[in-house]
Parts: C-alpha cells; sequence; structure tokens
C-alpha cells in the first residue's frame, strides 16, 4: 500500500470503525499487545484563533477518535489505518519533514525534552474515525494517543495537563506549527456532555454542561485546507506585531480603545484587523459562558454568527465553501448557532442544533448547500467525550 499523506475525506468522514483494532493487530505486529489508548477529536464552539494570544477558548473532546494498541519493542513498528506504515523510523535520530512519522518522532522528541530521555521504541497499531486536515485536529489526538500509550507503558504518572503540555511542545517545536495549547488541553482533558472554558493565558479550565437536548453536529465542507501552515503561522506573526505595536505582552490585555488610537496613528490596517479580531473574539468567549449557562440560545446565535463573520471579514480564514455552509445552517430549522471551526481555510463548521430537530436542520442544510457546485459534505452528530484513555492490558 502507498502510505497516504492525507485520508481520502469524502469516504472518510462517514466512516466508522471498520474492523476491531485487534484484527489489525495480528496482521501487522508479533506477540501481544500492552497498553490500548485512545484520543478524542474536538471541536471549538467558540474563541478562534485565541488562543496563542493568551486568551479564551471554548472547545469540547468529541465521539470521534483514533484509537490504537501498543507494545514496547525493540524496533519501531506502526501501522496507521487507512494510511499505512510509519515509514522511515527506525529511531529518533531524525523528524522526518514529511508524512505522518513526523508526528510520532516529534512526540518522542518532546517527551526527551521533559523527561530527559528518549521513550522506548514502540510496535502497535492505529486507527481513528477522525477526518484528518478538517479543524477537528486529529494531529492532536495522534500525538496525545501515542504520549498517554508510552505514559501508560513506562509508568510516567504525567496528568493529562502534562500530557497536553508535551504534545503542545511536539507540535510547536518540532512539527512547526505555531498553535496554542487549545487543541491539546481539549483532547487530553475533555469530559462526556461537557464543554471546556480555557483561560489559555493561566491554563485552568472549567468543564461546561452541555445544556440538555442540544446536539451538536459537525458539516465538513470536505475541502482540504489549503496553504494553512504557512497562513496560520502568518496570522501568529501579525498578532505578535499587534501586541508589540501596542506595547503589550499579547492581544489579551489589549482594548479596543487602545487599538482604534494605534490606527489613527498609522498601524498597518491588516494588522488591525487581525487585532480587532482577536479582541472582539475574546469578549464573545466570555458572553458565550454565560449564555451557556443561562441556556440562551438567541444570544449562544448571535455571538457565534458575529465570530463566525469576523473570522470571515477581520480575520480573513473563511472560505466559500465555510461561508455557504453556515449560511445554509444559519437558516435551517432547529438552528441554534453555527461558525467555522477550527483554523479556518477549509475544514469543518459547527453547528449548536436542537435534538429533535436534527432530522430536518440535516435535509435542510443538504438542500441548500447543494445548490452551490461545492464536493458532497458530510453532516454527523458527535457527543461531547472524555478526553486521552490508556490501559495496560
Ligand atoms: P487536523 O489536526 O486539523 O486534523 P493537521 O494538518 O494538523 O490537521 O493534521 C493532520 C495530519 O496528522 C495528517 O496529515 C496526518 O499526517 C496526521 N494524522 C492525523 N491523524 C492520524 C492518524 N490516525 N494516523 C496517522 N496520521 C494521522
Ligand atoms: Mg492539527
Amino acid at each position: 500500500m502507498i502510505p497516504r499523506e492525507t485520508f481520502d475525506r469524502g469516504r472518510y468522514s462517514n466512516r466508522v470503525f471498520s474492523g476491531s483494532l485487534s484484527a489489525l493487530w495480528k496482521q501487522n505486529c508479533s506477540g501481544e499487545f500492552e497498553c490500548e489508548s485512545s484520543a478524542p477529536g474536538r471541536i471549538n464552539l467558540i474563541g478562534e484563533h485565541t488562543d496563542y494570544n493568551q486568551g479564551f477558548v471554548f472547545p469540547a473532546a468529541i465521539s470521534r477518535r483514533t484509537r490504537g494498541l501498543f507494545r514496547i519493542s525493540t524496533r519501531m513498528n506502526l501501522y496507521s489505518n487507512p494510511i499505512g506504515p510509519a515509514a522511515n523510523l527506525q529511531n529518533f535520530d531524525n523528524i522526518p519533514t514529511r508524512g505522518w512519522t513526523r508526528y510520532v518522532a516529534a512526540c518522542a522528541h518532546a517527551i526527551r525534552d521533559e523527561l530527559n530521555a528518549f521513550p522506548p521504541l514502540l510496535e502497535g497499531v492505529l486507527d481513528s474515525d477522525l477526518p484528518s486536515g478538517s479543524g477537528l485536529s486529529s494531529s492532536a489526538a495522534l500525538e496525545i494517543c501515542l504520549i498517554s500509550a508510552w505514559n501508560a507503558l513506562c509508568k510516567f504518572n504525567l496528568t493529562p495537563e502534562k500530557i497536553a503540555e508535551i504534545a503542545w511542545i511536539a507540535e510547536t517545536r518540532y512539527v512547526g506549527v505555531n498553535c496554542g495549547k487549545m487543541d491539546q488541553l481539549a483532547v487530553a482533558c475533555g469530559k462526556r456532555a461537557h464543554a471546556m472554558f480555557i483561560d489559555t493565558r493561566s491554563l485552568q479550565f472549567e468543564h461546561v454542561p452541555i445544556p440538555a437536548g442540544i446536539a451538536l453536529v459537525v458539516l465538513d465542507t470536505c475541502k482540504s485546507r489549503a496553504l494553512a501552515a504557512s497562513a496560520y503561522n502568518e496570522r501568529v506573526a501579525q498578532c505578535r506585531s499587534a501586541a508589540e505595536t501596542l506595547g503589550k505582552t499579547s492581544l489579551r490585555d489589549a482594548t479596543l480603545h487602545e487599538l482604534e488610537s494605534a490606527r489613527k496613528r498609522g498601524m498597518d490596517e491588516t494588522v488591525y484587523k487581525r487585532a480587532r479580531h482577536v479582541i472582539t473574539e475574546n469578549e464573545r468567549v466570555l458572553q458565550f459562558r454565560v449564555a451557556l449557562q443561562e441556556a440562551d440560545f438567541k444570544k449562544i446565535g448571535e455571538l457565534c454568527r458575529q465570530s463566525h463573520e469576523s473570522l470571515r471579514n477581520d480575520y480573513n480564514v473563511s472560505s466559500p465553501e465555510l461561508d455557504a455552509m453556515a449560511r445554509s445552517a444559519w437558516n435551517a430549522p432547529g438552528c441554534i448557532a453555527a461558525r467555522l471551526t477550527g483554523a479556518g481555510f477549509g475544514g469543518c463548521c459547527v453547528a449548536l442544533v436542537h435534538s429533535d430537530k436534527f432530522k430536518n436542520f440535516e435535509r435542510s442544510v443538504k438542500a441548500s448547500y447543494g445548490m452551490y457546485a461545492f464536493p458532497v459534505p458530510a453532516i454527523w452528530r458527535v457527543d461531547a467525550d472524555d478526553g486521552a484513555k490508556a490501559f495496560l492490558r
């Protein structure tokens, strides 16, 4: 089989686990597995591009997961269904620049940085029902599934927060995406039936129950993200530049008033717009937290719509597909709120929908999105789920 960099996402989105992991193990590994590990993907309800600005975010771990079986071995032998084997990874001397192998090596290096020694070589198989490259954080799920397995096998006694930290080091220092800590914290520390309000400065978080009767819906445009990594890092740099101009450590501490004054003094217009998104988005997350606790659906809907529009107009990370999807959702029966989720540039929208109206909602979105000449989307319900888990056999 030729290893593929990305999944065939159109089919993959609707995919369920095809066979058992133990059958995969028998086909690809020797001996008996010693550890079973899994990590969820995540959606973000609101608070986009705020986590690398020390701001607020509101993600939830979801009931689609990356799972694996592992054992300590004298050679590296990992196989991920349906992508294929982790190529060219005999040891951790080098970090490949392409393919999923780089995530494995990145995790090993991050563990070395934090625990002063490389983890042992692993034999294992992975499977996932998470689409990859869709903004649902399949990369963090992969990293945290692996680190959790090493944690259990080597009895490192790492807390979920520490596992999140190591995965973040892997992604930023060794994969090269300058992301904040939201994805890793949500994937490691999520809780069933709850979303998470996270202050990414203190890294304190609170689990907030999702009111009964609300369905969480992922609306996958099945459109790959183009130039996502470089465009993402460019946004990070623009935010740094804005904070510097405003004399702040991060945009978390900036006010709209200060920003407007800087604009009058000649701040670059693009940098101004990026900062305006971050400052207003932080405020929306705080309001969303109250609205969710009060089950104020009207307010939740307004905030998510404003968030999407700010991401489109000020942050410039939406796409024609995401805009069409959000519009289709806003007009559909039973919709409480919808917006793009994750970094943008393609990928998914998330919607909060009255559970009893889900079927009508789905039908309506498919019909109105179908009017555009875009690829067929994938629409699925998810539950808010627990974070990563690993068990020794
Ligand atoms: P996202 O995290 O939004 O899904 P990324 O581009 O950050 O998108 O990460 C996607 C990459 O992560 C894939 O191209 C692949 O290299 C790797 N990946 C994710 N899940 C798996 C998996 N189950 N098995 C192997 N590689 C995976
Ligand atoms: Mg990712």
